[in-house]
């Protein structure tokens, strides 16, 4: 049986190791952390007692993912927890815009855009696995279903306010939107800035946006599981550099790492026409973050915010907007768009009885050594007074602290690199995962389709390294 080697066990790691496992091969994982999971790790971060997701929280991308939905990862621990509704966004009047989960209601609840909303959102909810195989899809490849991705890769490609002034005529639709555009990272008159809010919103009616119970950590340790009945190993606390690599000697070795790691491991065996293109990858903003550790639940002045997990603070499109775009242009906002994602009110377990755990991001420019904390916390007082008296414990996570967990999170860049036109294709570059040197890949989120927890840059460069094995 032939051997292959998987750097990093990150999601897209162990998807690729999974692939590879499929096919008969031994393969064994090597990662850097005492953990496996990358960006998807649950970890005690404050006080005892307390479970907090230090990367990844939310997951519409793992539930929905063409590749791990088709895995037992239920009865391997996976069990999925769904909110009453995937998102709520308050606002200064008080109340908070609910996204429902069921795509009538929200269009009811959108007024005067409903209409507007479910006919953006509507085709590639009523063919998800058709619309996620294509989404997830490498760029250049023929989709299966070419007029649904021409009519949604027009919309997507709009910069955020362009679709937004266009489509949306209401205050609390647009808000909705820019929180959505706002998981882009990228300035809303940015082309693709639309991208990221339509799969987003897509995928909250399709699939919702769960949590796994106990935390992230469930999703790796479920993969984990799955690829040991396999035959598969994963040894942990092993950082691979570049004499590592030359000892491994493996036939096929897949790499979970940033184009930057793989010049630092593997830059002798690349040519040096592809080490210029690696070095040319940009990253994307990076992300300051707080964990807190609670004595009571968030007390939102909105009481519709304790129905969603996930809510976005940051208030209208245009102040969200202006966050964003104060970021694009490498300067911290000071009223930043905060992330939010209330797990216990959910998943009691992972804090002490009655206590509760936050999770809290905003964008910052990558690399930023700016102390994002108190602007955070201002504007999660800013919606819920009296947060402050709630707090038990912080942790704080700069972009350096971020990637002194992950060496994969470069100056705090979450999704694996920018998006941006040039990067959509050439992620890092136009062969993607094919390294030019023989049984040498790349399969992180630095290849397509990009960051998030969807196993499906692993996926794509396994694939591929089987069918060039043949
Ligand atoms: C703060 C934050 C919030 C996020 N929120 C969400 C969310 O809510 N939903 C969502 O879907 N996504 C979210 N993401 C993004 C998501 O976590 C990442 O896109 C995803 O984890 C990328 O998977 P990956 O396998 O490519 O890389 P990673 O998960 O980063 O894994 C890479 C692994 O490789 C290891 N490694 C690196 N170098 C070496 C080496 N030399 N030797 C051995 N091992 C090595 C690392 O230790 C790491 O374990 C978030 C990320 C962060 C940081």
């Amino acid at each position: 049986m032939s051997r292959a080697c998987v750097i990093g066990s990150g999601p897209n790691g162990l998807a690729a190791a999974i692939v590879l496992a499929h096919a008969g091969l031994q393969v064994e994982v090597f990662e850097a952390e005492a953990e496996p999971g990358g960006a998807t790790r649950t970890l005690p971060l404050t006080l005892p007692g307390f479970l907090h997701d230090f990367g990844s929280a939310v997951h519409p991308l793992a539930v929905g993912s063409p590749f791990f939905s088709t895995l037992p990862l239920g009865d391997y621990g996976l069990e999925w927890i769904h909110g009453d509704a995937p998102l709520a966004h308050p606002l200064d009047d008080g109340t908070a815009v609910v996204l429902e989960r069921n795509l009538d209601d929200a269009g009811q609840a959108l007024g005067a855009d409903g209409r507007a909303w479910r006919s953006l959102m509507r085709s590639g909810i009523d063919h998800w696995k058709e619309f996620a195989e294509d989404a997830f899809a490498p760029p250049l490849v023929l989709p299966r279903h070419p007029l649904r991705m021409a009519r949604f890769g027009l919309a997507a490609f709009q910069p955020a306010q362009m679709l937004a002034k266009t489509r949306f005529t209401t205050l609390r639709a647009r808000a909705l939107f820019a929180g959505l555009a706002g998981h882009s990272f990228l300035s809303f008159d940015q082309p693709l800035s639309s991208a990221i809010a339509l799969v987003l919103g897509v995928a909250a009616h399709a699939v919702g946006w769960p949590i796994p119970r106990g935390g992230a950590s469930a999703i790796p340790h479920a993969l984990v599981s799955y690829l040991e009945t396999l035959g598969g190993t994963v040894h942990t606390s092993r950082r691979i550099d570049a004499q590592a690599l030359r000892e491994l000697s493996c036939p096929l070795t897949l790499c979970d790492i940033t184009p930057k790691q793989l010049i630092a491991i593997a830059g002798e065996q690349l040519t040096r026409g592809y080490r210029l293109l690696l070095e040319e990858f940009r990253h994307g903003l990076g992300a300051f973050k707080v964990d807190y550790a609670l004595s009571d639940p968030v007390p939102w002045r909105a009481p519709e915010c304790r129905r969603a997990i996930t809510v976005h603070l940051g208030g209208t499109f245009e102040e969200i907007a202006a966050s964003e775009h104060a970021v694009a242009q490498g300067r911290a906002a000071e009223r930043p768009f905060v992330l939010v994602a209330q797990p216990t009110l959910f998943d009691p377990a992972r804090a002490p009885k009655g206590k509760h755990v936050l999770w809290a991001y905003c964008h910052v420019p990558n690399g930023s050594t700016e102390d994002m904390t108190e602007r955070i916390e201002a504007q999660i007082e800013r919606f819920a007074p009296g947060f402050r008296d709630c707090v038990l414990a912080r942790h704080v996570s700069s972009p350096a602290v971020l990637a002194s967990m992950d060496a994969n999170l470069v100056g705090g860049d979450v999704g694996g690199g920018a998006i941006n036109v040039k990067q959509l294709f050439f992620r890092p570059t136009l062969r993607h995962y094919s390294t030019g040197t023989p049984n040498l890949y790349l399969c992180s989120a630095s290849t397509p389709p990009g960051g998030g927890v969807h196993g499906m840059c692993g996926y794509h460069a396994a694939k591929l390294a089987l069918r060039r094995m043949k």
